[in-house]
């Protein structure tokens, strides 16, 4: 999902509890914020955290299975995987 997508979502949140509500939802509006961050931020790691693994994983020829970069065997099937 884009984060312009998110950011969209969350402006017109932000934007619907002010005009519903206008005087006493401050503090609705601050959690809504530390949702959508919390959110944002969720989705971040995941992203990083498939970066990290397919910079140090690749996928094995034979099984398919992610294996190590510099593996000669693959673990999973025991095929001698090309580098
Ligand atoms: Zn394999």
């Amino acid at each position: 999902m884009a984060r312009w997508f998110l950011g969209v979502i969350a402006g017109a949140l932000i934007l619907a509890i002010i005009f519903s509500a206008p005087a006493q939802n401050v503090m609705m509006v601050w959690l809504v914020m530390n949702l959508i961050m919390l959110i944002d931020m969720i989705l971040l790691q995941g992203k990083n955290r498939k970066k990290f693994q397919s910079a140090k994983m690749t996928q094995c020829s034979f099984c398919a299975e992610l294996i190590q970069k510099q593996a000669k065997i693959c673990k999973h099937c025991k095929e001698a995987v090309a580098q």
